[in-house]
C-alpha cells in the first residue's frame, strides 16, 4: 500500500490510526533517510496507542519503553547502534516477541533480527512534489 502525505499532521494522523488498530506482538519497521518523518510517524502511532507523554527518539539509549498506553510500546531507534550485540544487552527478544508493540526506526541496520512477519514502512521525500511531501509505503507481512 502506498500513501502520500503533504504535512506532518497527515503523517501523524495516518500513524495514529495504525496505533489504534495495533495488536500485541506486532513489530513495525520504519525506514527512510534522516528527516523523512520516522519520529513524527512514531509519535502519531504512540498517540493511537493512548500514550500521553512526549515521544522522542531516545538519544543515549536505543530503546524507550512506554507503559501508559493500551499496550506496552517499545520504541527503538537504532541509528547509532555500533554492533548487533547491543541489542542483546537491551533484551530485544522480550520486546519483539512480547505482548507489547515494537517500532524500530532504522530497522534496515539490524536486518538479522527483524521477524519475518514484521510490518515494513518506508518514508521517502520527493522534493519535486513539495518540501512537505512524503511517500509512505506499507508492506504487510
Ligand atoms: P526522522 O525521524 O525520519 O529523522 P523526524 O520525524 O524527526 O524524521 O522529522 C521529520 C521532519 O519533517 C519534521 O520536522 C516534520 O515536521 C517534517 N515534515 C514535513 N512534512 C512532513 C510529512 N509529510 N510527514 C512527516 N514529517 C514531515
Ligand atoms: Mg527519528
Amino acid at each position: 500500500m502506498i500513501l502520500e502525505t503533504f504535512s506532518p499532521q497527515e503523517t501523524f494522523e495516518f500513524a495514529k490510526k495504525l496505533g489504534q488498530e495495533a495488536k500485541p506482538g506486532q513489530v513495525i519497521c520504519l525506514d527512510g533517510d534522516l528527516g523523512t518523518g520516522k519520529t513524527v510517524f512514531t509519535q502519531g502511532f504512540a498517540a493511537g496507542l493512548g500514550i500521553d507523554g512526549p515521544v522522542n527518539s531516545p538519544t543515549f539509549t536505543i530503546v524507550q519503553i512506554y507503559e501508559d498506553g493500551r499496550l506496552p510500546f517499545y520504541h527503538f531507534d537504532v541509528y547509532r547502534i555500533g554492533d548487533i550485540s547491543e541489542m542483546d544487552e537491551i533484551g530485544w527478544e522480550d520486546c519483539f516477541y512480547g505482548e507489547g508493540v515494537t517500532m524500530v526506526e532504522w530497522a534496515v541496520l539490524i536486518p538479522e533480527i527483524i521477524p519475518e512477519n514484521a510490518v515494513r514502512i518506508k518514508l521517502e521525500k520527493d522534493l519535486q512534489k513539495g518540501f512537505d511531501y512524503r511517500k509512505i509505503t506499507v508492506s504487510e507481512a
